[in-house]
């Protein structure tokens, strides 16, 4: 195909695919990674609860069983990017510089006590603990009205922000809804109000016509590459039937959830080689705060999975448009024929 622009339709961003760009989806395979952090002493291990800072929940401990008895632990960031100490006064420097104190929480969790595993590598069972903790988590932290938005995120690979190998993931929880969190919202409000329908389950059903860019399916979830891929092997996973809050999935659909994202991450990892990636989830804001009304109606809760393959150089920084060279159809044939391949 020759390259085109598509428009994001979840910001007001234009993508512009570019696959005559001479990359080819074989030239993403990865090179294997040697294991880094092998011989330190890992503080996420068993057995060196004492590295970490305040555990905040343990999952698997049996009463009145030791600490390093663990399935899965959350503890506070050692170096946390905000503070729930912190207060939350807005104060105007001036006209064009404004602050919030740092206030926030900022959390580690410690998915398994294998330090080799992966999140692709465990049983449905163990990766469900791990969306049952995220689950929890948020509907901890929004019983906190300073709590607007929680991030949920995982980096693999020192590329993808990961300083240590041991299986984790993290969570900030912020006073105010964050900058792609808010773009989403604005969009699908709008699509709300144009055309009655929920964006994201609209763009559900015109993939399921086309059928270019699904590459996994369950009965109440979906994986795809989305149509304005930002980047080459962008991944979404979305539930089918209309949700606004992650933390309102019910326990039978969280394990359907641990199958759908243990296939894709599969794939991604057959296909490309393990590569780095960043996951996100993005869902709505706490509904103590009531500024968007009808919210349940127009957002959708969804997980994005972004490779980390290529960087962000000069023209993306300088326009806020993404060049992809590998178009979403191409990255979801590529993803589809790896099954076969291995
Ligand atoms: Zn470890
Ligand atoms: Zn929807
Ligand atoms: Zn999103």
């Amino acid at each position: 195909m020759s390259s085109e622009l598509r428009k994001d339709p979840f910001s007001d961003g234009w993508i512009i695919v570019s696959p005559e760009r001479s990359k080819k989806p074989t030239d993403f395979i990865q090179k294997t990674q040697e294991l880094q952090n092998s011989g330190k002493k890992c503080p996420f291990c068993p057995g060196n609860e004492d590295e970490t800072s305040v555990e905040i929940r343990s999952v698997g401990r049996p009463q009145n069983g030791s600490k390093s008895e663990w399935d899965l632990r959350v503890v506070a960031n050692r170096f946390p990017a905000l503070k729930i100490e912190n207060s939350l006064v807005l104060k105007n420097l001036n006209r064009v510089h404004n602050q919030i104190g740092g206030v926030g929480a900022h959390e580690v969790i410690i998915e398994s006590t294998k330090h080799d595993g992966e999140l692709w590598s465990f049983s449905d069972e163990e990766r469900y603990k791990i969306l049952e903790v995220y689950r929890e988590r948020v509907e901890d932290l929004y019983r906190d009205k300073r709590f607007v938005y929680v991030q949920i995120f995982r980096n693999f690979g020192e590329i993808a922000g990961a300083s240590l190998v041991h299986p984790h993931s993290q969570l900030i929880a912020v006073p105010t809804i964050p900058k792609r969190a808010m773009e989403e919202i604005k969009a699908s409000k709008h699509f709300w109000e144009t055309y009655n329908n929920c964006l994201f389950c609209e763009k559900i059903y015109e993939n399921k016509k086309i059928n270019e860019r699904i590459i996994c399916e369950t009965k109440n979830f979906i994986a795809l590459e989305p149509f304005a891929s930002r980047f080459p092997f962008e991944t979404w996973v979305l539930p089918k039937n209309h949700s606004s809050n992650f933390s309102e999935i019910k326990s039978k659909d969280l394990a359907e959830l641990s199958k759908i994202l243990g296939e894709t991450l599969t794939m991604l990892k057959n296909a490309l080689n393990n590569p780095p990636y960043n996951l996100v989830i993005h869902t709505s804001p706490n509904s103590l705060h009531t500024k968007y009304e009808n919210i349940e109606n127009f957002f959708h809760w969804h997980i994005e999975i972004i490779p980390r393959l290529s960087s962000i150089a000069g023209f993306e920084w300088g326009t806020g448009f993404y060049i992809n060279p590998v178009s979403p159809e191409e990255a979801a044939k590529f993803l589809l024929n790896s099954l076969v391949r291995n």
